[in-house]
């Protein structure tokens, strides 16, 4: 049962960096989203991005949805 303390508790933070903050990029005095959110969820629920050969693809984790978007 010892074994446990020191083999776990270390990769698990590395991976899950989930405050909401951290989905704002502040520059200057300007707040810029980084993410879109979601148009059937709403606000709230961010769409995830992903580059992908010029387009951007945007996606709901919680519904699922996906938009492209070229640059
Ligand atoms: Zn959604």
């Amino acid at each position: 049962m010892a074994e446990k303390k020191g083999k776990k508790a270390k990769s698990k933070s590395k991976h899950r960096v989930s405050k909401k903050s951290e989905k704002y990029k502040v520059e200057g005095d300007k707040i810029i989203r980084e993410r879109e959110f979601c148009p059937k969820c709403g606000p709230g629920v961010f769409l995830g991005k992903r580059k992908l050969e010029g387009k951007t693809i945007y996606y709901c984790g919680s519904c699922f949805l996906t938009i492209e978007k070229k640059d």
